[in-house]
């Protein structure tokens, strides 16, 4: 049986800035959990704010990015490096959300570069992959997490830095805020050939240690089931946690 080692993630995408950032912040009444993590993946323009405020209020939660490019500096308008983000103690980034692919052309390779980048420059990154709709119904899943997954297992950064640096989420993007979560076991099929993927590459250990997030409208009422299944390692949360209340009770339930 695997030791699972939680984290419970949010996603807050394009919502909120800096002064409700404080009010949330301000909200919540967590403390620690033996098993479990707290992180926060923000819009840029509150990561500062955060981290002085979880500082100053020792509350238990890890800030992070919601991308971040993989070259250290140049011609990149919109872009943030890795050292903008560890400047202001930034340690944390999501790369790969399906938004990031579906609206803004992110691509398996440039997955793989921000990641490189982003793990060269000590930042520890947890990648998104998942199906489409489409594809699931075309019965092409298997097909697409192995394609996903296969830049990034053919590089020895990323080789290197898996159940470390790097872990994995997995957003079925049909799941992804439409109020329709993956059955628990669907869910866990997943999981399982992704831990098996890795573990093909990285042996049993290795694979064990990489954790691999659920993400697509977990909500309170069906996290304690997808935590159960014994390859999820926890949730990545988007709607749920906006509102203090619902990301408490996500909280609560985590071990
Ligand atoms: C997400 O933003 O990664 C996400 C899973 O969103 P939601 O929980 O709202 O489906």
């Amino acid at each position: 049986m695997r030791e699972k080692s939680i984290l419970l993630a949010g996603n807050w995408k394009m919502n909120y800035g800096p002064k409700e950032t404080l009010q949330f912040l301000d909200a919540l009444k967590i403390s620690p959990k033996p098993k479990a993590k707290m992180r926060l993946y923000l819009p840029a323009i509150n990561l500062e704010t955060a981290v002085k405020t979880i500082t100053v209020k020792s509350l238990p939660i890890e800030i992070g990015a919601q991308n971040v490019h993989g070259e250290k500096s140049g011609a990149y308008t919109g872009e943030l490096s890795a050292s903008m983000l560890k400047e202001i103690g930034i340690t944390q980034a999501l790369i790969g959300h399906s938004e990031r692919r579906q609206f803004f052309g992110e691509t398996d390779q440039s997955v793989l570069k921000r990641t490189v980048g982003a793990l060269t420059q000590d930042l520890e990154v947890l990648v998104c992959i998942g199906e489409t709709l489409q594809e699931r119904n075309q019965n092409r899943m298997p097909d697409v997490i192995r394609t996903q997954l296969a830049l990034l297992l053919a590089d020895e950064t990323c080789l290197s830095a898996f159940g470390q640096r790097l872990h994995l989420a997995y957003e079925p993007v049909w799941a992804i805020g439409t109020g329709v979560t993956a059955t628990p076991a669907q869910a866990e099929e997943v999981h399982a050939l992704i831990r098996g993927l890795l573990a093909e590459k990285l042996g049993a250990e290795r694979a064990n240690a990489t954790r691999i997030l659920y993400g697509g409208s977990v909500t309170p009422a069906n996290f304690k089931d997808l935590l159960a299944c014994p390859n999820i390692d926890g949730g990545l949360v988007g709607g749920a946690s906006l509102k203090p209340e619902s990301w408490m009770q996500l909280w609560s339930l985590c071990p």
